[in-house]
């Protein structure tokens, strides 16, 4: 919300278009008891009140939308939104949208937030160019049934108005395998569509190959960046914020993608049910046969799940399997005898007065093949990075406008068997993303209200700034991580344990304990989210924290023959030994904060992805699996907010930059053609020209030569 100097901040309308106090008393029920299960209503129970014929007449919602006849439990599957549930309670919201599930309708509003159930089946109708040019033809978005067109259809009207703020972000989150990437496609393939079909022809020609480009995009990113794992057959192994520019006449002009925090693990290691990303199988399955010969690969390559087994280090000599050596560092452009001594030798240099002394340290058996997998990981997220990069320079836009919509699609919380640094990784931008929406919606809209002094019943909500604080300030958990890095020194699992509890999980930590119940070998943790407790296990913790990659290795693939992988190791991204090294943790914070701010300096929309079922089935609703993620993410507290809220919230001179055609249109006297076609228009007039009164700051006094008064007098 932008903020003016003084005076009132905000003007508050219940725009004449929206008409949620009729749709309420629409579908309001006769409260019996407060335990009443909404499922067992009788449907003449239902309250069939005079505002539905004047709705009727009104013809503001199309016919069909809501209907009286039929019984009780099909009345809820004609519920758009959440807000109009009367009593609101859970069993309600449960069985409003199981309703809905079971007649295909897969999207509900909850307030100012989406809720889109995974359908786990096709649905081509629902998202074709006939859908798209539905909701880009519909004068108003908010008649519509729900849909993730409907939230790009408001960001793309927002963008092209031009009133507020105008860059626009919608954020799509939901566990793994709930939709999110599929959603974010459809996103932006609305997006793109409908700036490209709002060109002049010869515009569009020039336009549409950067439109083309950026949809072309996700194939590749996802080929790299994704993988099957047990939850979902095509999971994002990697966070993205999409950001589309576009010029003052709506055409995509440009767009950028900043990903996150890449799980680059999975390259040598994975659970045995899991697949690496997708590109290898793509690769094996796509290239002729002489580019795999070329490769030194045969299709039927299967790449190891659970650490490196190419190399195979025998305890004895130390000496690397040949042929597999020589395959490798032909590949990669370098010495052979070079590779190995990297594996098999840790290089240490000392400085004593003038003098710098180099030892040739032996490696263990693991320690090499730590080595070794730190290569793959290292070439395999650097190749991921330059691709990127490259997308970008492809996509970039001759000029920078205010005039974004950026796409968040980010992993969702995650809870296993046994949890390390990724999870808490993953789980801390989640807690970022919550606290994104607690203190934009939950906090700052209430506490506006007051501000402004309207009535209103303050609806507690579950902050989770306390498990940031624990995650991020100092002292905190990623504070100790990242000093027990620097350091330096071999780390001890059972004493960090200590020590983090010691420091951090007192008796009045509300957010961290020692878990109830041992579930993994070795000493962990458990962080109270707001999703949920995870329990994390400290073993790994540093190492990963550290991410240490040998500095001889970065060296050696500098210096490579194949001019890809030296660019890929290029100067200024290899770090010389001595330096004080940036954590994972320190990067990923940073890298979430400038998200936060690019976030913070837009209109948010939110998309709650929700997954109906454990297995990803068709036609099964779990009840209790669907009510796990909304109490997660807070769908009923933004329910109850929403439902006590204005429709409407604009400044007092956007609202006059939009609505003054109106009094033009009045003064010049065609406000009765004007209206016919904007009946709810009608409405606006009053407050429009109080507003219009007090903008040219005139006083009750001068009430003889107010523009209405003159209007009056001119008609
Ligand atoms: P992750 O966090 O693991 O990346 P995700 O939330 O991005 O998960 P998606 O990959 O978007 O999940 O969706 C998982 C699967 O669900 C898709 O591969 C697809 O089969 C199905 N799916 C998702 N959305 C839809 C939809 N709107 N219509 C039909 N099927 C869908
Ligand atoms: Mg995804």
């Amino acid at each position: 919300m932008r903020k003016r100097r003084g005076s009132l901040v905000v003007f508050h309308i219940a725009a004449s278009n929206d008409l949620t106090g009729i749709k309420d008393s629409l579908i309001e029920i006769p409260r019996k008891s407060d335990s009443i299960c909404p499922s067992n209503l009788n449907p003449a129970d239902v309250d069939v009140c005079p505002e539905m014929r004047l709705m009727e007449e009104l013809r503001t919602i199309p016919s069909g939308r809501i209907s009286l006849q039929g019984n009780w439990e099909n009345k809820y599957s004609e519920i758009d939104d959440l807000t109009h549930l009367r009593p609101l309670s859970t069993a309600a919201v449960l069985t409003c949208l199981k309703r809905r599930y079971a007649v295909d309708r897969f999207y509900t509003h909850a307030g100012n937030t989406l809720i889109a159930i995974n359908p786990f089946k096709s649905m081509p109708h629902l998202y074709d160019e006939r859908a798209i040019a539905c909701h880009q033809q519909c004068k108003d978005v908010k008649k519509m049934a729900p849909h993730v067109f409907s939230v790009a259809a408001t960001m793309y009207r927002a963008l092209k108005r031009g009133v507020g703020t105008t860059a626009q972000s919608v954020i799509i989150s939901g566990e793994s395998g709930a939709g999110k990437t599929v959603s974010t496609r459809h996103v932006m393939k609305y997006l793109v569509t409908v700036a490209e079909k709002g060109q002049s022809s010869s515009r569009r020609s020039l336009g549409s190959r950067i439109e083309q480009r950026i949809l072309s995009c996700n194939p590749i990113l996802e080929a790299f960046g994704n993988a099957a794992t047990a939850r979902n057959r095509n999971s994002s192994r990697f966070g993205k914020y999409i950001q589309l520019h576009f010029d003052r006449c709506g055409a995509v002009g440009g767009a950028s993608i900043q990903t996150y925090l890449l799980e680059k693990t999975r390259v040598v290691c994975r659970c045995a049910d899991e697949s690496n990303f997708h590109i290898f199988y793509q690769m094996l399955a796509g290239c002729d046969s002489a580019t795999l010969k070329q490769l030194c690969l045969s299709a039927s390559e299967e790449t190891p799940t659970g650490g490196s087994t190419e190399f195979r280090i025998a305890d004895t000599n130390r000496r690397c399997t040949e042929l597999h050596l020589c395959t490798a560092s032909q590949l990669l452009g370098v010495d052979a005898s070079k590779l190995e001594g990297t594996f098999t030798h840790r290089t240490i240099t000392a400085s004593h007065s003038r003098r710098r002394s180099i030892f040739y340290k032996p490696c263990s058996v693991s320690e090499a093949r730590d080595r070794l997998d730190c290569l793959s990981k290292v070439i395999y997220s650097r190749l991921f990075h330059w691709l990127v990069d490259f997308i970008n320079s492809h996509l970039k836009g001759q000029h920078e406008t205010d005039k974004t919509i950026g796409i968040l699609d980010i992993y969702g919380f995650e809870s296993f068997a046994v949890n390390s640094l990724e999870q808490l990784c993953i789980n801390y931008a989640n807690e970022r993303l919550q606290q994104h929406f607690v203190t934009h919606f939950l906090r700052d809209l209430q506490e506006e209200y007051i501000r402004e002094a309207i009535p209103w019943n303050f609806t507690e909500f579950v902050d989770n700034r306390p498990c940031l604080d624990l995650l991020e300030c100092n002292p905190g958990l990623f504070a100790l991580l990242n000093e027990e890095c620097h350091l330096n020194r071999p780390s001890n699992s059972s004493v960090l344990s200590e020590c983090i509890m010691s420091a951090l999980g007192g008796s009045t930590s509300k957010v961290l304990g020692r878990p109830q119940r041992r579930s993994m070998d070795g000493p962990c943790f458990t962080v109270k989210h707001y999703a949920s407790s995870v329990t994390y296990l400290v073993d790994g913790l540093v190492d990963k924290n550290k991410d240490n990659v040998p500095y001889e290795l970065t060296e050696l693939l500098r210096q490579s023959s194949n001019e890809f992988i030296g660019q890929l190791f290029a100067e200024e991204t290899t770090e010389a030994p001595g330096r004080k090294k940036k954590t994972v943790l320190a990067k990923f914070k940073s890298s979430l904060d400038s998200l936060m701010v690019a976030l913070n300096a837009t209109q948010p929309h939110y998309i709650r992805c929700i997954k109906p079922n454990v297995l990803s089935q068709p036609s099964d609703f779990n009840g209790a699996f669907v009510l796990s993620q909304l109490e997660a993410c807070g769908v009923l507290e933004t329910v109850n907010i929403c439902k006590q809220t204005f429709p409407s919230k604009i400044l007092y001179e956007d609202f006059l930059q939009q609505y003054s055609v109106i009094l033009r249109a009045r003064r010049h006297g065609n406000i009765d053609q004007y209206c016919d076609a904007n009946k709810e228009n009608e409405m606006l007039i009053e407050p429009l020209e109080a507003l219009y009164r007090k903008q040219l700051n005139l006083t009750p006094r001068r009430k003889s030569v107010t523009p209405k008064r003159k209007l009056r007098r001119r008609a």
